[in-house]
């Protein structure tokens, strides 16, 4: 069964921007596994930070029996997460025990730094996942399968300077945007806070808005998620698309025009691990 592993930054962030096409992945088999890097322990303007971690571990737990996925506990505090080698290590372990087919992580720039450094430690843990000598926590046996990387859309669909960023590929997550919404609803900590501190109206509005906002990058798209692939050298083949040959006609390319499915493209298996 292939798998694909989910790394974010903050107990909300998957259910936010991925979590159509796990659930799309999902209901075509692959099974699936989420870890947010933090705790989330600096969320709430109510609770203690202590307090904090563990009511949000508790809804991020909640969100993944949600979507059927295997939870992966965080090892870092909000605004703590760091590209360095204690965090590094945690992350190959991860990586080597899973053995994903897709990474699903932040965009390399984004408008908060806990989101750019877990895209780091996201983007080095892959490559690391085959390197004999590299010594992750706790320890693993390298593993050398291919490994695709996509990174999410940026928070607003803008970089850190406002500029507009667009995705590679829409995934057409309108069958699963109910599933998807009701997901992030576990994290009831988070409508509150983020209601409070950013200026949002309604946490689950603004998580259906933004879906709404990327479908329109396509066309005749309802509900969608924006995905870019990263650079293949030192995890997959040139061509290797397996986000693609998973959800076939689910997937558009930015714009909406359809892509032929793997076999007119020549490539061999997607699933291989
Ligand atoms: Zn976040």
């Amino acid at each position: 069964m292939p798998a694909v592993l989910a790394l974010f930054a903050h107990p909300d962030d998957i259910e936010f921007r991925a979590a159509g096409t796990l659930l799309l992945l999902r209901e075509r088999g692959w099974e699936l596994h989420c870890c947010n890097v933090s705790r989330g322990n600096l969320g709430s303007s109510t609770m203690s930070s202590a307090r904090t971690a563990t009511v949000r571990r508790q809804e991020a737990q909640a969100a993944a029996k949600t979507l059927g996925a295997n939870w992966h506990p965080p090892f870092c505090d909000d605004l703590a997460i760091s590209y360095n080698a204690a965090n590094l290590a945690r992350v190959v372990a991860l990586v080597r025990q899973v053995r994903p087919t897709i990474l699903l992580t932040h965009p390399p720039v984004d408008y908060m730094e806990d989101h750019t450094e877990t895209c780091r430690l996201a983007v080095s843990g892959a490559f690391a996942r085959g390197m004999p000598n590299f010594r992750p926590r706790p320890a693993r046996a390298p593993w050398n399968g291919p490994v695709t990387i996509y990174h999410a859309t940026p928070h607003g669909l803008r970089g850190p300077l406002r500029e507009p960023v667009k995705p590679e590929l829409l995934v057409n997550t309108a069958s699963v945007h109910e599933q998807k919404l009701a997901a992030l609803a576990c994290h009831q900590s988070q409508q509150e806070w983020l209601d409070a501190s950013q200026g949002m109206n309604s946490y689950l509005a603004a998580a259906d808005e933004e879906s709404r906002t990327v479908a329109r990058l396509g066309k005749r798209l309802t509900h969608a998620e924006g995905w870019t692939r990263h650079s293949h050298l030192g995890f997959c083949g040139e061509t290797d698309d397996p986000l693609r040959d998973a959800l076939g006609r689910l997937v558009a390319t930015f714009g909406g025009l359809e892509s032929p499915p793997s076999r007119e493209r020549g490539l061999s298996s997607p699933l291989r691990r």
